[in-house]
C-alpha cells in the first residue's frame, strides 16, 4: 500500500513483519509526516543535525509495545543542510540485510520493513538508483535529541521531554524522585547490553556519533558497519572514520563518552546546583567500566561454554585473544571450531601456548557446569553465519542490478545464525 501511495516500485519487502508491524493500525487521515531535530556530537565535534534525509510517518502500537515508522532516502527536508535528502538503492538494501541480521544474532536493533526504488537517479560518486528504506525502531530518540532540548531549545522545554522519553521507554521510573539520574542509569544498563552484544558477534557500527545512538538502546543508523573477520581488536571499516575513533575494541569506550554527553544534557534536572549535579552523574558513570568488563567477560566465557566465571577465566579469555592476534584466526570460525572440536589451524596447533591454552580451557569448561550446559551456551552465543562483507557487497552488486536472488539466499541463511544442526559453513 504504502509503496502504491508512494508511486514507486517496491523490490522487497518484508511480508510477515509488516503484517505483524501493521495489523490493526493506521495511520490518522491527515497526519503529516515529520522530520526530526537533534543535535549531535560527530567524531567528536558538536554540531546541530536533525533528519536530514529521513520523516517519521508516525507511531504504531503492537500487542501494547509503541514502535515509530520511518521513511529514510525520503528527500530533503528543513535539516538537510547541502545534501540532497535521498539514499541509494544499495545502501539502504544494505541497512535492510544488516540490521536483520542483527535482528536475528539476538542483538538490539531498528528493523527493516521495506525498501522500494523511487526510480529516481541518486548523484553520488557515479549515479545510482534511489531507494526508500521503512525502519522501524521503538523510537527514533537519540542521546543527539537530548543534546537539543538542553542547547538549542528554551530552558524549560528539557523537563517535560525527559518526562515523555521516560513515559514512553522507561515508565516505571516517573514516580522516582531522581528520574533524571535513573534514567541515565538505565539508558546506560541497555548501552552496555547493546555493547556487549556487539563484541560478541564481532560487529563494528562504525559511526558511534552522538546522535545515533539510541535512547531505547537499539543499533540505529547503519552506515559503513561491518563484522570482523579475522580478530584484531584496533579493526576499522569505515573509510571516513579516519583516527580508528570507533575501532572494534574502541567501542565501550565511547558508548561511555556519549553517555556522558547525555549526563550533561540532563545536568539541570539532576540539580539546581551544577556542581552538585556533576557529582551525582560522575558516581553513575564512574561505574561503567567496571560494569562493562563483568559482563564481557561473563559474555565472552559463555562463548567458551563456561556457565559461572571465576577470577582467573578473565585470565582464559585475555590469553585467548592475544593467541588469535598472532595467529591471524577468525572470531566468528574459532568459537565454531571450538565448539565442535575440529581445529584444524596448524600454525595453532603447532604452538605451545595454544596446546596448553586448550587443556586450561578444557579444565575450565568442565569445571563449571555440566558438559550440556556448557555446550548449550556455546551453540546460544556463538553464530555460525555473520553477514560476510564479501558476499555482502556480492550480492548487494548483484541486486542493484536487478538480480535479488543472491541477496535473498543471503538474507535466509542470515536469519538462522546459530543453526548448529547443520554442517557448519566455515567460509572466512
Ligand atoms: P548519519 O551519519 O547517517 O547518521 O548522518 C548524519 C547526518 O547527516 C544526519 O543528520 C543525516 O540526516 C544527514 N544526512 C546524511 N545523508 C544525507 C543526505 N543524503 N541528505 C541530507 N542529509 C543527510
Ligand atoms: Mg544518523
Amino acid at each position: 500500500q504504502l509503496a502504491n501511495d508512494l508511486g514507486v516500485k517496491e523490490i522487497f519487502s518484508n511480508q510477515s513483519f509488516i503484517k505483524n508491524a501493521l495489523s490493526g493500525n493506521e495511520i490518522p487521515k491527515g497526519a503529516q509526516p515529520i522530520a526530526q531535530a537533534y543535535a549531535g556530537h560527530q567524531f567528536g565535534q558538536f554540531t546541530m543535525l536533525g533528519d536530514g534525509r529521513a520523516i517519521l510517518l508516525g507511531e504504531h502500537v503492537v500487542d501494547g509495545k509503541r514502535f515509530d515508522i520511518q521513511l529514510k532516502g525520503s528527500g530533503q527536508t528543513k535539516f538537510s543542510r547541502r545534501g540532497d535528502g535521498r539514499a541509494t538503492l544499495s545502501s539502504m538494501l544494505r541497512e535492510y540485510l544488516m540490521s536483520e541480521a542483527l535482528y536475528h544474532l539476538g542483538v538490539p536493533t531498528t528493523r527493516s520493513l521495506a525498501v522500494v526504488k523511487t526510480g529516481n537517479p541518486v548523484h553520488r560518486e557515479e549515479i545510482q538508483d534511489g531507494a526508500v528504506l521503512t525502519r522501524v525502531a521503538q523510537s527514533h530518540i537519540r542521546v543527539g535529541t537530548f543534546e537539543y532540548a538542553r542547547f538549542f531549545s528554551p530552558p524549560e522545554q528539557l523537563r517535560p521531554f525527559t518526562e515523555y522519553v521516560i513515559k514512553r521507554h522507561y515508565p516505571a521510573l516517573l514516580d522516582h524522585e531522581d528520574y533524571a539520574l535513573e534514567l541515565l542509569k538505565v539508558v546506560m544498563d541497555r548501552q552496555i547490553d547493546l555493547l556487549v552484544h556487539w563484541m560478541r558477534v564481532g560487529f563494528i557500527h562504525g559511526v558511534m556519533n552522538t546522535d545515533n545512538m539510541s535512547i531505547a538502546g537499539e543499533t540505529i543508523d547503519y552506515g559503513p558497519c561491518a563484522f570482523m573477520n579475522t580478530y584484531h581488536p584496533n579493526t576499522v571499516f569505515s573509510s571516513i572514520d579516519r583516527q580508528a575513533r570507533y575501532a572494534y575494541s574502541n567501542q565501550p569506550r565511547i558508548a561511555h563518552w556519549n553517555l556522558s554527553v547525555l549526563a550533561n544534557a540532563l545536568l539541570p534536572l539532576v540539580d539546581d546546583d551544577n556542581e552538585v549535579a556533576v557529582t551525582k552523574v560522575k558516581v553513575i558513570l564512574n561505574t561503567f567500566s567496571e560494569e562493562f568488563s563483568k559482563r564481557y567477560i561473563s559474555m565472552m566465557c559463555h562463548k567458551l561454554g563456561i556457565a559461572n566465571e571465576e577470577q582467573e577465566d578473565k585470565i582464559l579469555v585475555d590469553n585467548m585473544l592475544t593467541i588469535l592476534i598472532e595467529h591471524k584466526i577468525d572470531y566468528t570460525n574459532f568459537f565454531v571450531s571450538l565448539r565442535k572440536q575440529t581445529i584444524t589451524d596448524k600454525s595453532l596447533l603447532s604452538d605451545q601456548r595454544f596446546t596448553q591454552w586448550y587443556k586450561a580451557w578444557q579444565i575450565a569448561h568442565e569445571r563449571a557446569g555440566d558438559q550440556k550446559t556448557g555446550v548449550e551456551l556455546m551453540d546460544k552465543n556463538n553464530p555460525i553465519v555473520i553477514p560476510r562483507n564479501h558476499l555482502v557487497e556480492q550480492a548487494l552488486e548483484k541486486a542493484v542490478s536487478g538480480n535479488l536472488k543472491e541477496f535473498e539466499i543471503l538474507l535466509k541463511n542470515l536469519s538462522e545464525p546459530y543453526a548448529h544442526q547443520n554442517e557448519p559453513q566455515l567460509v572466512p
